[in-house]
């Protein structure tokens, strides 16, 4: 999105063949930990953005006194651990499932007196795609869900009886302004995001509560860039999963619904443009193409409604994500 728009861009990632550095100007390749390297990086940039949370903190200390970093570093840092994130966001006075912090047998059985079941336990940290989760269907099912945490810090959540979950990808700029795409409806398969829907079944209050309250996360943090802000439907009202310091997989369609999608956005919101409103034209349902779906391309490449995004990744493994399928339905139907 950055090259669409005129920028150089210099990609730092440890990976040799990740896609960004197939378009970008340079790419240095080095580890996180090398600091010539970084202080290379953040000497040849003007702006640094990051589409990966789980950026060594200390990194980010040689880089900060180089170029602004954008988000910030409070944003990495309270969406790195998801009981800080459950602390922040309770604090802001959102819902959240109710959590416990989880370190050994005796702090899980205080956290099922307290919870109960069912419940989730998650590893606070590096969790992705439903890795690093184990279901407790009744307090039996405590052991072998803390064997699964294999010693790692991890958080107890109560089970959300939620009806659907939905999704809102928002953008802040560095003048403050905020700008929201409409929530799409997400699915999800064994843990990982299958599908999103626009538009989602939202009331109008509903919605108006979505776009509002990841305004208020993204005021919170000062924030700057995109925010994906994952959501459960209950009939309570919202109830906010998790966040996600950058584009989102469920953000997606936005490259066939809207004329400035998520990616130019967040590019746009870093380098201190004025935001595209994030309008939809369109009714659009993006499918991700995990594993073996991509035995589907060449069918989906005759549909005419269906715009691909293939990633170029070299070996296709059960779980992971090749690329995905944005269909356009018809043109924007409310919202
Ligand atoms: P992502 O790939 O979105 O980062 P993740 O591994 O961080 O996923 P979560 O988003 O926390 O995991 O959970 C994955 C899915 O599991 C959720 O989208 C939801 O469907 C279900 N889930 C997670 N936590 C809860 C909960 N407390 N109650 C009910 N369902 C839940
Ligand atoms: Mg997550
Ligand atoms: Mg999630």
């Amino acid at each position: 999105a950055a090259s669409r728009l005129g920028f150089r861009t210099v990609i730092f990632e440890p990976g040799a063949d990740c896609p960004a550095s197939h378009v970008a100007d340079r790419h240095i390749q080095a580890a996180y930990s090398d600091e010539d390297a970084l202080r290379d990086f953040g000497q040849s940039v003007d702006v640094i953005t990051y589409e990966f949370e789980n950026i060594p903190t200390s990194a980010l200390d040689l880089l900060e006194d180089l170029a602004p970093v954008r988000p910030g570093r409070e944003a990495l840092r309270v969406s790195q651990d998801r009981m800080t994130e459950k602390e922040f966001l309770s604090g802001l006075g959102l819902t959240t499932a109710p959590f416990a912090a989880v370190d050994d047998a005796a702090s899980l059985a205080r956290a099922l007196d307290q919870i109960g079941t069912p419940s989730i336990l998650k590893t606070r940290r590096f969790g992705y795609d439903g890795k690093g989760q184990a279901r407790l269907r009744s307090p039996e099912d405590a052991e072998t869900a803390l064997a699964d945490m294999a010693g790692a810090p991890s958080v107890l959540e109560g089970f959300v009886e939620f009806s659907h979950e939905v999704s809102v990808i928002a953008a802040r700029g560095t003048d403050g302004s905020v700008a929201c795409f409409d929530p799409g409806e997400n699915v999800h398969k064994d843990g990982i995001l299958s599908t999103t829907t626009l538009p989602a079944r939202l009331s109008t209050a509903q919605r108006t509560d979505a776009v509002l309250l990841a305004g208020r996360i993204l005021n919170a943090l000062d924030y700057v860039g995109v925010m994906g802000v994952e959501l459960f439907v209950t009939a309570k009202g919202l109830v906010v999963n998790e966040i996600a310091p950058r584009v989102h997989n469920s953000g997606h369609w936005t490259q066939q619904g809207c004329s400035v999608d998520q990616f130019e956005q967040h590019i746009r919101a870093v380098a201190g443009w004025p935001l595209g409103d994030g309008g939809r034209y369109a009714d659009v349902v993006m499918e991700n193409l995990i594993g073996e779906d991509m035995d589907r391309v060449p069918d989906l490449a005759r549909d005419p409604a269906v715009s691909l995004h293939l990633y170029g990744k070299a070996e296709v493994k059960p779980g992971r994500k090749m690329g995905h399928a944005n269909r356009v339905i018809g043109p924007a139907s409310r919202g």
